[in-house]
């Protein structure tokens, strides 16, 4: 009996934690009792950008959402992380890069793609002519898997709420996933990566564009060319010029 009321308990406890984090502190508040909030800069204090953010409905910002979830322990990666890595950038962007789960470099920084395939990211993205504080960078995982193992089901089955958060709050104009796994997940499919570059696809209605992880680059520097093409896609999307 006692074991069956922590159980009660624990889920109960999940639920409302969850309400808060996707919902903001309106859905258990009474509307008359929550003062209207004022448009707040998003500050990202990762990367010390302050943009004028996208107001939500929930009238919770990026960077208030990222102080919600940031102690989060629902799955197994919560216990071994040494710090949450939410994402960094612009709140505003129109352009998300979307990566597998941070390593050990982004682990000890908190922040995404700061180790070697980052540092190739941040020349891709100068590459088209933008600078990493114009955009916005993240992973489908906010917690570095031990060892860099692949993510787990149920690990990206709790995460990637945080995610599709992200995305409803941020409003891009296109989203570029990096390497299969980031594809795979969004797009729910199994196909492999050539085959995912081939086509233009749509996630919660924005248009996706599956590319190559900048590690992968690294490893096979003749994908560099095709990933060309496809930045250049993104580019075309974000901006509607051809070049
Ligand atoms: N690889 C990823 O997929 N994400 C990071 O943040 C770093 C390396």
């Amino acid at each position: 009996m006692e074991e069956w009321n922590e159980d009660v308990l624990a889920e109960a406890r999940r639920y409302l934690s969850d309400l808060v984090a996707f919902e903001g502190s309106r859905f258990i508040v009474p509307k008359e009792v929550v003062a209207e909030e004022p448009v707040v800069a998003a500050s990202v204090a990762q990367e010390g950008v302050d943009t004028e953010t996208k107001r939500v409905e929930t009238g919770v910002d990026l960077e208030g959402f990222r102080q919600q979830i940031c102690e989060c322990t629902r799955c197994r990666l919560g216990a071994t992380r040494q710090q949450f890595v939410f994402g960094s950038g612009n709140p505003s962007a129109e352009i998300i890069f979307i990566g597998e789960a941070p390593g050990a470099e982004e682990d000890r920084q908190g922040k995404p793609f700061v180790g070697a395939a980052g540092q190739l990211l941040t020349k891709i993205i100068e590459a088209m002519g933008l600078g990493r504080d114009e955009v916005y960078i993240c992973n489908i995982l906010k917690c570095r898997p031990p060892n860099n193992r692949d993510p787990q089901p149920d690990e990206i089955e709790e995460c990637e709420p945080y995610l599709k958060r992200q995305i409803a709050m941020i409003q891009p104009r296109v989203i570029c996933t990096l390497g299969r796994f980031a594809a795979q997940t969004l797009l729910q499919s199994s196909e492999s990566m050539g085959r995912l570059r081939e086509r233009l696809h749509k996630y919660e209605g924005i248009p996706l564009v599956a590319t190559y992880h900048p590690a992968a680059l690294l490893r096979n520097p003749q994908w560099k060319r095709p990933t060309w093409e496809d930045i250049k896609r993104v580019r075309e999307l974000y901006d509607g010029v051809k070049l």
